[in-house]
């Protein structure tokens, strides 16, 4: 007999599809094989990964549950949203990914412009490349940051973050991400869940308290490598407006090493919840 492996499901990683490393298909065996029960894969702004995740999940015996974090604005204030359990080919889904895709281009020509008045000899297409050969359909500023090390321009990922393309960097855009209520109501649309993602990274707290008067339908409660304690904080939250508690890890792969696969995750009761939910929405 083999001996009983307790459920756990991540509901927090990205695939190549996004920023992350592994393929939609490698990260689904990798989930397997560190034992793994349930996962979703939360790319930013799209769903592409699960045209390959779903058919080797089945074929491994793995549970997979609909997912995936979109950048918001709350009153000008980056914000997380993750999603699960919509139907993956709901239209809204589909069209505000595609209206992602779109402002993410503008964005990104905006940071290489920006990039290219430091003299740095980096140009779109290259980006656009790199970006083709590992089939991400979201490009993002970790793309950037890898072709900027690739031509030893920064030694570091962290570097590149924090000398140009982060916050406080040199070449900062913003970007026009959509508001965080207008997320909330695509994300509503398709009878979906809509969570606040890791609450623990937003700087101030007067903005969780506004943001908790949104319609969120849970809190990342668990995420990444903080300790019980601070985990804790957002499990009392959720608890007592009598909301889902998630947890993940973020998983990237090696680029983001803090962030091992499996190190946050959900038991079976609360993984049942967001599965049933997106059975129906799938009608499975
Ligand atoms: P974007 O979606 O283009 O706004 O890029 C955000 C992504 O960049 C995040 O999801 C992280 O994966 C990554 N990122 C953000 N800050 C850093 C950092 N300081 N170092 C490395 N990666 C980062
Ligand atoms: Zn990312
Ligand atoms: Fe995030
Ligand atoms: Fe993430």
């Amino acid at each position: 007999m083999s001996p009983m492996i307790p459920f756990r499901a991540d509901l927090h990683c990205h695939s190549t599809c996004s920023d992350g490393l592994l393929t939609p298909q490698e990260l689904v065996q990798y989930a397997k094989q560190i034992g793994l029960s349930g996962l979703s894969i939360t790319d930013h702004d799209t769903v592409a990964a699960y045209k390959e995740a779903i058919p080797k999940a089945l074929e491994l015996g793995l549970k997979m549950i609909s997912g995936i974090e979109f950048s918001t604005l709350f009153a000008d204030i980056p914000i997380h949203v993750l999603a699960y359990s919509f139907q993956l080919d709901h239209p809204s889904i589909q069209n505000y990914c595609q209206k992602h895709i779109e402002r993410r281009h503008t964005r990104n020509l905006a940071i290489v412009a920006k990039l290219q008045q430091q003299g740095f000899n980096i140009t779109y297409d290259e980006i656009l490349q790199n970006a083709a050969q590992r089939a991400s359909q979201t490009i993002g500023r970790p793309h950037i940051a890898m072709l900027m090390m690739e031509k030893g321009y920064v030694d570091s990922m962290q570097n590149a973050f924090k000398k140009y393309l982060g916050e406080k960097g040199l070449c900062y855009v913003p970007g026009t991400p959509f508001s965080t209520e207008e997320t909330l109501q695509t994300i509503h649309a398709t009878n979906g869940f809509a969570i606040i993602a890791h609450p623990h990274l937003i700087p101030k707290s007067s903005t969780v308290k506004r943001l908790l008067n949104l319609p969120f339908d849970g809190i990342e409660a668990y995420y990444a490598s903080f300790s019980a304690d601070e985990n804790n904080k957002w499990v009392k939250i959720a608890q007592e407006r009598n909301w889902l508690m998630t947890g993940g890890s973020d998983f990237h792969g090696s680029i983001k090493p803090i962030n091992q696969l499996g190190s946050c995750f959900v038991n079976e009761e609360t993984f049942q919840i967001l599965a049933k939910r997106f059975h129906e929405n799938e009608n499975i």
